[in-house]
């Protein structure tokens, strides 16, 4: 079979690059090794998203967030920041960015199965579900899929969209910047007495990192827990009643009594960055690109972003009849993607590091960097512009932002 682009994966960045580049006249091929009825309605995955205003656009110019129930949709007012039993932190009020919320939290599953619908839909896109990539060759003269049902594809350009640990980019040969950050977090949706008023945590606790993201309902929001593995292995173990209580206790009975809500999900804290973007006929999206450490929140917001940078260059392409695979045309991408991700993936590990390290000099600077960041605004306005600005990637000083004009 041939096709002009053949996307291998169909999580959240490869469902929406296929959305995006519906109309643009290119034949689509999505790969996927989950069934389409698992793409459908996909399983809980206890994940929320907080999504940026940015973020927000491109989702309802793709269909998306029309998709989405009303109940599924949170709203992120305001988020404050505490490091150990500090009861101010950094707060993050809307009204300082000027906007009537920071953000929004929406299930990892409902915006999978919100893409689903959006992508599936499009004429020109063929999901090819319930098979697996097991080769990809490049050559000047064009691209080769092969799969494990035995079928080839033909096309001009191969997209990996296939998660933070891509077999396609290994196959390609491109390594990856790599860091393990020797954690578990856990995410788990709970009930709780007191409401969360939409206000998001990201508490810092001596041996243990938590935060709290509020859902639709004012009583129920999703509690993130992060320890070392075998820590982790001991509060998975508990039963509901003990582990509600336990939860409760770890987040010192701020928000009164806990119960459990939702599915326990548990996931090994990895950051990951491809050392290129493209190659020769071959570009990596999404985690398969930039696999973000989630405490800043934004690997999704970086794939939709790294998707319509693409899509964006390929619709242009298709428009004036030029070639969709041109070097010239992936290196665009790779060079825009990567001055937008590549500051606050950077940022975003030293930031891990420095609040999951318990020795006492680092717990000093934490004090330091909290005390400071309440009183410096331009560093909270900053990383408010990130959540709520009208473009992507986090706002950068003036030069570097021309370089990243569409
Ligand atoms: C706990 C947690 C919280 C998070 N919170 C946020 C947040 O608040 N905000 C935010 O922006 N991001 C957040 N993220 C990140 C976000 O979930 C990811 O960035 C996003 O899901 C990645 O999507 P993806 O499509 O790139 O990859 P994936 O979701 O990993 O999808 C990859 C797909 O490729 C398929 N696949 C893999 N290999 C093959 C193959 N060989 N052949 C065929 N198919 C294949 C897989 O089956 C899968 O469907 C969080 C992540 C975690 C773990």
């Amino acid at each position: 079979m041939s096709f002009d682009i053949v996307v291998i994966g169909a999580g959240p960045a490869g469902l929406c690059f296929a959305r995006t580049l519906a109309g643009s006249g290119l034949r689509v091929a999505l790969v996927e090794r989950q069934s389409e009825a698992q793409l459908a309605t996909p399983p809980d995955d206890g994940r929320e998203i907080a999504i940026t205003h940015y973020s927000q656009r491109l989702l309802r110019e793709l269909g998306l967030w029309g998709e989405l129930r009303a109940e599924e949709i949170g709203t992120l007012r305001d988020a404050k920041v505490l490091d150990g039993n500090d009861q101010r932190g950094l707060l993050f009020h809307h009204e300082e960015a000027g906007a009537a919320q920071l953000g929004w939290l929406v299930g990892n599953h409902a915006i999978r199965r919100a893409a689903f619908a959006q992508a599936s839909a499009a004429s020109d896109v063929t999901l090819l579900a319930d098979t697996q990539v097991t080769a990809v060759q490049t050559t000047a003269a064009g691209a080769e899929v092969s799969l494990a049902n035995g079928e080839t594809l033909h096309a001009k350009l191969v997209v990996a969209a296939d998660s933070r640990f891509s077999e396609t980019r290994r196959a390609m040969g491109i390594g990856a910047e790599t860091r393990d950050f020797g954690k578990t977090m856990l995410v788990l949706r709970m009930h709780h007495d007191i409401a969360h008023e939409q206000v998001a945590w990201e508490w810092f606790a001596h041996g243990q990192t938590l935060a709290l993201l509020p859902l639709h309902d004012a009583h129920t929001s999703s509690a993130v827990l992060t320890l070392p593995p075998a820590e982790m292995r001991e509060v998975l173990a508990l039963d509901d009643a003990a582990l509600g209580a336990a939860m409760a206790a770890r987040f010192q009975h701020r928000l009164g009594a806990m119960e459990v809500a939702g599915p326990r999900c548990a996931y090994p804290l990895v950051g990951v960055y491809a050392n290129r973007f493209v190659a020769q006929r071959f570009a990596l999206i999404g985690d398969a690109a930039v696999g973000m450490h989630p405490v800043t929140a934004h690997g999704f917001n970086f794939g939709l972003l790294g998707q319509y940078t693409l899509a964006s260059a390929l619709h242009r392409a298709a428009n004036r009849g030029g070639d969709i695979a041109s070097a010239w045309l992936l290196r665009g991408y790779e060079h825009r993607h990567r001055l937008a991700t590549r500051p606050l993936y950077l940022a975003t590990n030293l930031l891990a590091g420095l609040y999951t390290d318990d020795r006492r000099a680092t717990r000093l600077v934490r004090k330091l960097a909290l005390g400071a960041g309440v009183r410096v605004t331009p560093f909270k306005r900053m990383v408010m512009a990130g959540l709520t600005a009208d473009r992507g990637g986090i706002p950068l000083p003036s030069p570097l932002r021309l370089l990243q004009a569409r």
